[in-house]
């Protein structure tokens, strides 16, 4: 069984590979990106940390986005106090990202200058909420974690043992290449991550020792129920994944997935594009704005016109006032 099946065709740059490693009850997901989140970064003038950041938060909402199974909208969402006070990057399930930050320039600066700015330091005390969407006939599922100066990797990793109560492991990893283009050297962003779940038949393999509670005195051992040796030892080889093996185009991951499950045996399944596409339109800005009373029409007039930029994309709708003057709200109170 240490062959790795060949699977439909390699992943590549951009593409999420779900795969199994049976004899481990262990299931998951791989991507490695490259043009898409070089592309999505590039939109904006981000500083680098923070461009790390939107970058770590891309890859962990494919790689949980990716599970759903039907069409909708999975939305990863920070709000806190830190230089970086808002993340959001949501998945759509036709495998279109976006992804954008709120932050403090001075404050990223400063955090970067003292050696901070790591993205548990960006973002400092708050939560992350994490929304299910599946339209607009379906009630939203939502849940939400305090996030308290954790990176994305282990904020996730308490997620699914407060909400899920799946034994989860999740590796995220950003980092640039240089590369030669028209014959000069360009920067490039990639990302890449994995998400492995242990997912027994028998639910009582999934116990989970809880954490540590506060009351032990310190130095004491607490008692923790063992966990199931089959997962034990699929977070052993998730743990001696490298930063670099996620994000060098070297290491496809289904190289990474032989490397790590090959005693094993690993079956990989079709891989899913990702795409770096907005959702914006002019028509959906257009709606927005119908919904606007006059005096908000007035406030957002400048140099008589209307200009609304799209936070994810950077895109500008210029309107012209008139469309809109007079124009009875929609849904609004009256
Ligand atoms: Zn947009």
């Amino acid at each position: 069984m240490a062959e790795l099946n060949p699977g439909p065709r390699p992943a590549g740059d951009d593409a999420v590979l779900p795969f199994e490693v049976a004899p481990l009850d262990v299931r998951g997901r791989a991507i490695q990106m490259g043009p898409a989140i070089d592309a999505l970064l590039a939109r904006h003038t981000y500083p680098d940390a923070v461009s790390k950041l939107v970058a770590e938060a891309v890859v962990l909402a494919v790689l949980l986005g990716s599970s759903l199974k039907f069409d909708g909208k999975f939305i990863l969402q920070t709000e806190t106090d830190g230089p970086v006070d808002m993340l959001v990057a949501d998945y759509r399930t036709s495998g279109e990202v976006r992804a954008y930050a709120r932050f403090d320039a001075e404050r990223v600066a400063a955090a970067e200058a003292a050696g901070k700015a790591g993205p548990g330091m960006l973002l400092g005390t708050g939560t992350l909420a994490m929304t299910i969407d599946q339209g607009v006939y379906t009630s939203r599922y939502q849940g939400v974690v305090p996030l308290e100066g954790q990176s994305l990797e282990e904020v996730a990793h308490t997620y699914f043992r407060q909400s899920e109560q799946i034994p989860t492991r999740v590796r995220l990893a950003v980092g640039e290449i240089h590369q030669r283009e028209n014959g000069r050297m360009q920067r490039a962003w990639r990302a890449g991550g994995l998400i492995v779940q242990f997912l027994p038949a028998a639910p009582d393999r999934m116990r989970q020792p809880d954490l540590p509670g506060g009351d032990a005195p310190e130095g004491v051992e607490v008692d923790l129920p063992d966990e199931d040796d089959a997962w034990v030892e699929a977070q052993s080889l998730v743990g001696t994944v490298e930063d670099h093996e996620l994000t060098d185009p070297a290491v496809p991951v289904e190289r990474l997935l032989y490397r790590l499950f090959h005693e094993r045996g690993v079956r990989v399944f079709t891989p899913v594009a990702i795409a770096d596409n907005c959702s914006c339109s002019r028509e959906r800005v257009a709606g927005l704005l119908s919904r606007f009373t006059q005096d908000e029409i007035d406030d957002s007039i400048e140099d008589g016109r209307i200009v609304v930029t799209c936070e994810f994309c950077g895109t500008h709708y210029d309107f012209d006032p008139a469309e809109f003057a007079d124009a009875e709200p929609e849904d609004g109170p009256n």
